[in-house]
């Protein structure tokens, strides 16, 4: 987060002088309380400073990275997921590329008759069977999907960077979102490396 020249003049009078009242900065700088108020408020929030009552701000000392560690760790799957497409495992190979045109999208998840997760059809994989000479009208998806148990999944709690790091290890670009039951997987989203950019974004916009 880029902090603005007010921001940084607080942060050197609260690191010179911490702890130290919200008047007694404002007094120093010649403004009113009321005018630094918003600026404090984001140094707090962002972790710069901390506030205690009745005693003023102190500067925490923590460094930039720390700050954003902090922040990464706080971002949920829940806070940046899409909608998943689902399709059922019964459709051809040329009506699954249909969807992939119609839905935008570069991921489908394939569910069973009771709308459990049983595969993943990525574009590679649609590309890759209509390189062969099968009639893709007549070719189930289930036949050339990824299957459960081998597909990597995220539940809507987990934090963000722990997705991340599995997109990365996986050498996949996406994640459905599921909630697990006795029953199986529902799928109720997904995280894309999209996803992930636009939260690497807000992180460094200061919108989290
Ligand atoms: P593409 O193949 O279009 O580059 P991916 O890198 O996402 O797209 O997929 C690579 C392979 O991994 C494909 O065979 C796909 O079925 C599989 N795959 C994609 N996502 C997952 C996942 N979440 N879990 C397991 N396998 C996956």
């Amino acid at each position: 987060m880029e902090l603005n020249k007010r921001q940084q003049q607080i942060l050197q009078i609260v690191k010179d002088n911490g702890p130290i009242t919200g008047e007694h900065i404002a007094d120093r700088l010649k403004l009113t309380r009321a005018t630094l108020r918003p600026d404090l408020a984001i140094l707090t929030m962002a972790g710069y400073l901390d506030a205690r009552p009745r005693v003023g701000y102190f500067y925490t000392g923590k460094t930039g990275a720390q700050l954003l560690t902090e922040n990464l760790n706080k971002i949920f799957v829940r806070d940046y997921q899409s909608l998943p497409v689902v399709v059922n495992e019964n459709i051809s190979v040329y009506d699954a590329i249909v969807s992939v045109f119609l839905e935008d999208v570069g991921t489908l998840y394939v569910v069973d008759e009771n709308s459990h997760l049983v595969g993943v059809l990525s574009r590679k994989d649609l590309l890759r069977a209509s390189i062969g000479k099968q009639e893709l009208s007549a070719l189930p998806v289930n036949i050339i999907m990824t299957r459960m148990p081998n597909i990597t999944y995220c539940e809507k709690d987990d934090m963000l960077i722990d997705v991340a790091k599995k997109l990365i290890d996986k050498q996949i670009d996406s994640l459905p979102v599921v909630k697990v039951t006795d029953q199986g997987l529902e799928v109720t989203g997904r995280i894309t490396k999209t996803n992930i950019t636009k939260a690497f974004v807000a992180l460094v916009d200061g919108d989290l």
